[in-house]
């Protein structure tokens, strides 16, 4: 709830928040300091993934809050970087988080260079892919990236996982974001109206398919494409955590070149904790998720792939102590 407030915080949210604040300090009901009590889940915008996600998990505990004394909660934030400050710090127990943003963190660069190495960063699990997306207008008549030069184009707010892999595909592509292009710095939920209103040529989303985002911004009067982000071996030879992926065919009909398989790069959206969330709360996050794996899959449509043993992958912080007594009791571990 604290999460869904804009980041400039109006003075009586501020009252709010602090009043909040004192009443979780005098219950002691943050999950990360006890055994149980409220924990909350960093996700993204509304419409994208990472919500839905947070919601799901944030359900399966619930139904289950006389067995493990937790109460769990999706917030809706900037994304990932967002979600990993915020876990280390202590204000969310739990983030989901692209699995690039969690190799940065571990290994301090990135958007982590001054901070440096998140010692207590902890890995629970992945879930879907998450595809480099990109889509214009088609009266913008972008066909590829090197199009993008003089267009107005949203990379994401600070915070997002998705404005650094739009600032790395730009690089790659030889192409300045701050002089080729003009970067406006939405929320991913907010980059659809814009592209209708003509406020914007293009935008870039790093999410799973389908994702509520591309639906809305294909469902208005100004038709839209996808474009193809092709020229990036230069990325994936350098970068560990990026791959080779496809928009499938055929999820979004009303998109001019849905139909078709959409050429990108992708990272995988994953689920990270701290150190200092107990053992307890971590175990019991964990084997909802995976015990429960055929319902969860069923609560979106872009977790269709997952497997119990796909959800290990990707992960570059050491997995948390609750999640590996849980792998080690399935016998995934
Ligand atoms: N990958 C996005 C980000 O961290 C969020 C996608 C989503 O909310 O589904 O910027």
């Amino acid at each position: 709830m604290l999460r869904l407030l804009p980041m400039k915080l109006k003075f009586s949210s501020m009252v709010t928040l602090v009043c909040l604040f004192a009443f979780s300090a005098c219950t002691g009901k943050k999950g990360s300091s006890s055994s149980g009590g409220f924990v909350s889940i960093g996700t993204g915008s509304v419409t994208g993934v990472y919500y839905p996600t947070g919601g799901a998990i944030a359900k399966m505990i619930n139904q289950k809050s006389d067995t493990y004394n937790i109460k769990a909660s999706a917030e809706s934030t900037a994304g990932s970087v967002f979600n990993i400050n915020a876990v280390m710090e202590g204000d969310l127990e739990f983030g989901i988080v692209q699995s690039d943003a969690q190799y940065f963190a571990v290994k301090g660069e990135g958007e982590w260079k001054e901070k440096g190495a998140q010692e207590d960063l902890r890995a629970i699990c992945s879930f879907h892919s998450e595809a480099v997306t990109l889509i214009a207008a088609a009266d913008a008549n972008v066909k590829s990236l090197s199009d993008l030069k003089g267009k107005t184009v949203n990379i994401g707010p600070p915070g997002s996982g998705m404005r650094t892999n739009a600032i790395d595909v730009f690089n790659t592509a030889g192409i300045n974001p701050d002089s080729d292009i003009q970067a406006e710095n939405l929320k991913g939920s907010e980059a659809p109206i814009m592209l209708q209103d003509s406020r914007l040529d293009a935008f870039f989303y790093t999410v799973g398919h389908p994702s509520g985002v591309i639906t809305e911004a294909s469902s208005g009067k100004r038709s839209v494409v996808f474009v193809p982000i092709t020229g990036m071996q230069k990325l994936l030879s350098e970068s560990p955590f990026y791959s080779m992926t496809k928009i499938p065919a055929g999820l979004y009909p009303q998109i001019a070149n849905g139909n078709k398989e959409i050429e990108t790069v992708g990272v995988k959206a994953t689920f990270v904790t701290s150190a200092k969330v107990s053992d307890d709360v971590v175990y019991a996050l964990t084997k909802e998720i995976f015990e429960n794996l055929e319902e969860f899959k069923k609560q979106h449509a872009a977790f269709a792939l997952l497997t119990k043993e796909n959800m290990l992958e990707a992960l570059s912080a050491p997995l948390h102590p609750g999640a590996l007594k849980y792998y080690q009791e399935a016998g995934l571990k």
